[in-house]
């Protein structure tokens, strides 16, 4: 069996708990405005390369000295990372024999099914939550968020950890009312022990143009600091859980 895969992370300290391996699968079904990857979209692209799942394991396993002193281990991101669910459950499960921490990077955009197929061998769950309002979801990304949250309640029956992961860019994510709403639907779901904001950045604003398209969002500017420290106060006040500034 083989994945194709966009790009390889040896290091990542903001993928999940300590030093982490990150492997960007290639394909996106989402088109989201604020998005820094968008060479991860065709699952067909030709700069992706095909892996097998013992090549890919091998890889992981050769970073496993900096998982065990840091608590580390591997997170599958993307992309999205559900798109190659087969391939990406065979190499966790191979992970899980070799008592590696796995995690998964996921929009939650695909079936139920293949969410339930792939939680026996996650242990932690980044969730992106696009927009919690449907029409403000379907303008960010082209679709609405029923799935996505549906999903998310599904993987908080199972019991597997999530950290909610939700970017703030100016105008598009950060209304107080919508914040609101957002973090009285996430406080009742034990499994999510953290929220991440991550703040907008222009930084893959370039991709957009060599791909040849037109950049969503040209006259955003990233948050303030002081702007972001007034939503985490809001969100953890409501949710009850600890939120975190990612940069
Ligand atoms: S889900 Fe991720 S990779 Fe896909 S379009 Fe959105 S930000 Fe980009």
């Amino acid at each position: 069996m083989k994945g194709r895969i966009h790009s390889v992370d040896t290091f990542s300290t903001v993928d999940g708990p300590g030093i982490r391996t990150v492997i960007f699968m290639q394909g996106c079904t989402l088109r989201c405005q604020y998005c820094h990857n968008p060479d991860t979209w065709n699952p067909s692209a030709k700069t992706a390369k095909e892996y097998s799942a013992e090549e890919i394991t091998a890889l992981i396993v050769r970073n496993s000295n900096y998982f065990a002193a840091s608590g580390g281990g591997v997170t599958f991101s993307g992309g999205e990372p559900l798109l190659q669910y087969e391939f990406v459950r065979e190499v966790l499960s191979r992970c899980r024999q070799q008592q590696i921490h796995t995690a998964l990077d996921t929009s939650l955009y695909v079936p139920p099914e293949t969410v339930r197929a792939i939680l026996p061998y996650t242990r932690l769950v980044l969730a992106d939550i696009k927009h919690i309002k449907a029409e403000k979801s379907r303008q960010i990304t082209g679709q609405s968020n029923q799935l996505n949250l549906a999903n998310l309640q599904l993987v908080n029956r199972a019991k597997v950890e999530i950290w909610i992961r939700y970017v703030i860019v100016p105008g598009l994510t950060d209304a107080e009312t919508d914040l609101l709403q957002m973090a009285e639907f996430i406080s009742p779901l034990d499994s999510v022990s953290r929220i991440d904001l991550l703040p907008y950045h222009t930084l893959g604003r370039h991709k957009w143009e060599l791909l040849g398209l037109k950049y969503q969002l040209p006259e955003v500017d990233p948050p303030t600091p002081s702007h972001l420290e007034k939503i985490q106060n809001a969100l953890q006040n409501v949710s009850g859980k600890p939120v975190y500034i990612l940069h």
